[in-house]
C-alpha cells in the first residue's frame, strides 16, 4: 500500500543517514586517526544501525559499515593481502549476551564436543591491530589489518617497536604470522603529551590515537620516537600447529613474543565472574583495555564454529561500561 511504500521509504532514508554518519566517523577513526566521537558514542550510532537493518533485512547492503571491517589501507603504503583474514569481533554487553552465545556455541558444536568445551579469555587492548610475518624465524613483514582483507605494509615501522624480536628463538614453524595489538601504555602516553605540551604542541587525544597515528607514518624515525610496544594475542598463517589457542599462545611466548595475559575457564560462569572482575579492576590495568574477549580455545571446534560476515563465531567481546568522569574526546583537541 501507499502507506507501506512511505514507510519504507522514511527507513529507507533513516538508513542511508545513519550509515552516512558511521561511515564518516570510521572514516576519522580508521583512516585519519582522529574521531569526533567517543567510542561509546560511535558504539550507540552502529547499534542503531544495526537494530534497524536486523528490523529490516531486506534493507541491508554490502557496501553498509555493518557488513565490513575496519577501514580502506592508506595510500602511499604498499598493500597487503591477508592470506587469513583478520576480522573484527561481535560484542558481548552484560552477562546475559554471554551465556546467550554460549548456549549457541554449544547447540552448533553438538553434545558430545560441547562436553570438551573449554574458553580463554584475555583483556581487549584498545590499539591497532597488527599481523607479523616470520619466515625462518626471521621478521618479514608487518602489515595492519585495514579492511581485514588488505591492509598496509608498515614493516619499517614496526622493526622500530623495542618489543617486536627480528628473530624468533626455539621450535618456531617455518612460516608463522602472529597477530596482536600495538598499543602505547598509559603512563608513557602521559608522559609523551607532557613533553609535547611542553614544547607548546598540542596533546593527542588518547593512546590508541597516538598507537595508531604513529604505526601509520611514512616515517620510520618518527615510530621509533613513540613508545610503543605489543601484545599478541593470535595466528593467521601458522595456526594449523597448535591445537588449541592457548597452546598457541604459550608457543609464541616460547618463541620470545610477548603475549596478552590469558586465562582458561571450564563453564561459561567462570568466564562471567572474569569479566566482572577485570570492569572492576580496569583502572588498575596500566594501558587502556575497553573489555575482555572471549575464545573457544580448541582449533577443531573454532573451525567447526566458523565464521560469519565479519566476525567469528567462535569468540566475542564483552565490553566494559564506558567510564564515567571520563573527559569526553569531543572536548579534547583532536591531531594526527
Ligand atoms: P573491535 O573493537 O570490535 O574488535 C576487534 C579488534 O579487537 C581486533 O581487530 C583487535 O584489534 C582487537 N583486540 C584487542 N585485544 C584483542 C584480543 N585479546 N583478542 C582479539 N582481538 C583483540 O574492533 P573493530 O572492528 O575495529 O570495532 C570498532 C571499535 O572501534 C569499537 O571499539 C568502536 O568504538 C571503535 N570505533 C570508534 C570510532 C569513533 O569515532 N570513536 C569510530 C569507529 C570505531
Amino acid at each position: 500500500t501507499d502507506g507501506d511504500r512511505a514507510t519504507s521509504g522514511s527507513v529507507r532514508e533513516r538508513l542511508e543517514r545513519l550509515r552516512e554518519e558511521v561511515r564518516y566517523h570510521s572514516r576519522r577513526y580508521y583512516i585519519e586517526d582522529a574521531p569526533e566521537i567517543s567510542d561509546a558514542e560511535y558504539d550507540a550510532l552502529y547499534a542503531e544501525l544495526e537494530a534497524l537493518e536486523s528490523e529490516h533485512p531486506d534493507l541491508v547492503t554490502p557496501d553498509s559499515p555493518t557488513q565490513r571491517v575496519g577501514g580502506e589501507p592508506l595510500e602511499g603504503f604498499r598493500e597487503v593481502r591477508h592470506a587469513v583474514p583478520m576480522l573484527s569481533l561481535a560484542n558481548a554487553r552484560s552477562p546475559e549476551d554471554l551465556i546467550e552465545w554460549d548456549a549457541r556455541v554449544r547447540r552448533l558444536l553438538g553434545e558430545e564436543e560441547s562436553e570438551r568445551l573449554r574458553y580463554v579469555t584475555e583483556l581487549k587492548i584498545d590499539g591497532l591491530a597488527v599481523s607479523l610475518r616470520y619466515e625462518s624465524g626471521r621478521f618479514t613483514l608487518g602489515a595492519t589489518r585495514g579492511n581485514g582483507t588488505v591492509g598496509e605494509d608498515v614493516t619499517e615501522n614496526l622493526r622500530t617497536v623495542r618489543s617486536i624480536p627480528t628473530e624468533l628463538r626455539d621450535d618456531y614453524p617455518p612460516v608463522l604470522e602472529p597477530r596482536g595489538e600495538v598499543y602505547i601504555a598509559l603512563e608513557p602516553f602521559e608522559e609523551f603529551n607532557r613533553r609535547r605540551e611542553a614544547a607548546g604542541e598540542r596533546p593527542f587525544a588518547n593512546p590508541r590515537n597516538l598507537a595508531a597515528g604513529s604505526i601509520r607514518q611514512l616515517d620510520p624515525k618518527v615510530t621509533r620516537s613513540r613508545p610503543l610496544t605489543i601484545f599478541l594475542y593470535g595466528v593467521g598463517e601458522g595456526y594449523a600447529n597448535y591445537a588449541s589457542h592457548s597452546e598457541a599462545l604459550a608457543a609464541l611466548q616460547e618463541y620470545g613474543l610477548r603475549v596478552n595475559p590469558y586465562s582458561v575457564h571450564e563453564t561459561i560462569e567462570s568466564v562471567i565472574e572474569t569479566c566482572k572482575r577485570w570492569a572492576a579492576e580496569r583502572e588498575s590495568v596500566p594501558y587502556q583495555v575497553d573489555g575482555v574477549v572471549v575464545k573457544v580455545d580448541s582449533r577443531e571446534q573454532q573451525e567447526a564454529l566458523g565464521s560469519v560476515q565479519k566476525a567469528p563465531r567462535w569468540a566475542i567481546a564483552y565490553k566494559f561500561e564506558p567510564l564515567a568522569g571520563r573527559t569526553k574526546l569531543r572536548d579534547i583537541i583532536v591531531n594526527v
